[in-house]
């Protein structure tokens, strides 16, 4: 569970900045701070709190990837909805946005159970949760809102009323009814046990997710909503823990992923490490890394194909690039596995090719000539079923 700690503001202070009277605390209000400076955590907003906050503004709780901070007793009416009802009724929690990545990833998580442990201890459920929007017109919170990195509203409730424990948490979307997809399993998530959970072990075994010293044992603990989690991300999926639609049809999309030295069994076979990124190489990264499977590099930035002649058929360069599951799951792995704190946007560019170089030991230059060390020690990584 998240860290916290208390740090109430002075009696003076909480007289300036709200409402007479006792907060109901019927709801939970989550807002983002608005604030991406990267100084600007949980600590930091406490402290502007505790010094007298500049702003006519003020909250009960910030919690960043660290940890959650409370400035004010539950009972305050805090000004942070921007309308009476919301002050006078609702407690409120900012989750900071100093940090992209894992670090919001954290963030996000440590929210989620702040909020479970604020519900829970007033015997309030999920759907006590509110928006700052839901008080006002105003886009908070905002990278919820959003969904950034996959953490939206719809998981955010969800994974709140994991935590407080609920049975009640079911499939996100389709009105909660279960249905079988592609894998013929249930949707599954924590605490769920069966021969459907063992199934979905092995596939995350054999795709190289360690599920936890028990092994396939068929209950779904933290340990495999881990391996889920770091499969989703890999893959470009909403990276909530819920083996849903979205996520079986990827999986069974993927099932060419191999172990590490298993012979390649797919479509796309063995690759000549002969230095050339072309849709062979990319075929087997998208097998290797669980992304759908086309052969195609798609929406890259054209500004660097020049510099990069290695990179040939199957990449598709354009002027505004959105960018490429493929290139995303890379960069995904080079940030949990090597710490290289890219930006994950799928897109192909200097940064990411130095990551790469440096995490494959090759030469680091941050262009892929042709041929290219570091496309022929890639290759040479893929028919070994791992990029580096
Ligand atoms: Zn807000």
């Amino acid at each position: 569970m998240v860290t916290t700690r208390r740090q109430i503001v002075s009696a003076g202070v909480a007289a300036r900045v709200t409402n007479a009277g006792t907060n109901a605390g019927s709801t939970v209000t989550i807002h983002n701070t608005g604030n991406q400076a990267a100084s600007a955590g949980a600590a930091a907003h406490a402290n502007l709190q505790s010094n007298g906050n500049s702003r006519a503004a003020s909250w009960h709780w910030t919690v960043d990837n660290k940890e959650a901070v409370q400035s004010f007793e539950h009972t305050a009416r805090c000004w942070h909805a921007g309308n009476g009802t919301g002050n006078n009724t609702s407690i409120a929690i900012e989750v900071a946005m100093n940090m992209t990545g894992a670090g919001w990833a954290a963030a996000a998580e440590n929210a989620t159970q702040l909020a479970a442990m604020i519900l829970k201890q007033r015997g309030l459920g999920s759907g006590a949760l509110r928006q700052h929007a839901n008080w006002m017109a105003k886009n908070c919170p905002e990278w919820i809102r959003a969904g950034k990195d996959g953490y939206s509203w719809d998981w955010f409730v969800r994974r709140t009323a994991a935590h407080l424990g609920g049975a009640a948490v079911l499939p996100p979307a389709g009105g909660g009814t279960v249905t079988l997809h592609a894998m013929g399993w249930r949707t599954l998530y924590q605490g769920l046990t069966g021969d459907d959970v063992r199934a979905l072990q092995n596939w995350l075994i054999k795709a190289g997710y360690s599920v936890g010293a028990g092994g396939a044992d068929g209950s779904f603990g933290p340990a495999t909503e881990n391996a889920v989690i770091a499969y989703q991300r890999a893959a470009g999926l909403a990276a909530d823990g819920y083996v849903g639609a979205d996520t079986q049809t990827a999986m069974r999309a993927g099932l060419g992923v191999v172990t590490p030295g298993e012979p390649v069994a797919s479509g796309v076979g063995q690759l000549t490490a002969d230095g050339w990124w072309g849709p062979g190489t990319t075929g087997r990264a998208q097998e290797v890394t669980g992304t759908p499977v086309d052969r195609t590099v798609s929406s890259q930035w054209q500004g660097v194909r020049s510099a990069n002649p290695g990179l040939v058929g199957g990449w598709e360069w354009v002027q505004n690039p959105k960018g490429s599951a493929l290139i995303r799951a890379i960069q995904v792995q080079l940030n949990t596995k090597r710490d290289a704190r890219l930006t994950e946007d799928g897109i192909w560019g200097r940064n990411t090719a130095l990551a790469l170089q440096a995490a494959l030991g090759t030469a680091a230059d941050g262009v892929v000539p042709g041929p290219s060390p570091m496309v022929r020690a890639l290759q040479t990584n893929l028919n070994n079923g791992r990029l580096f």
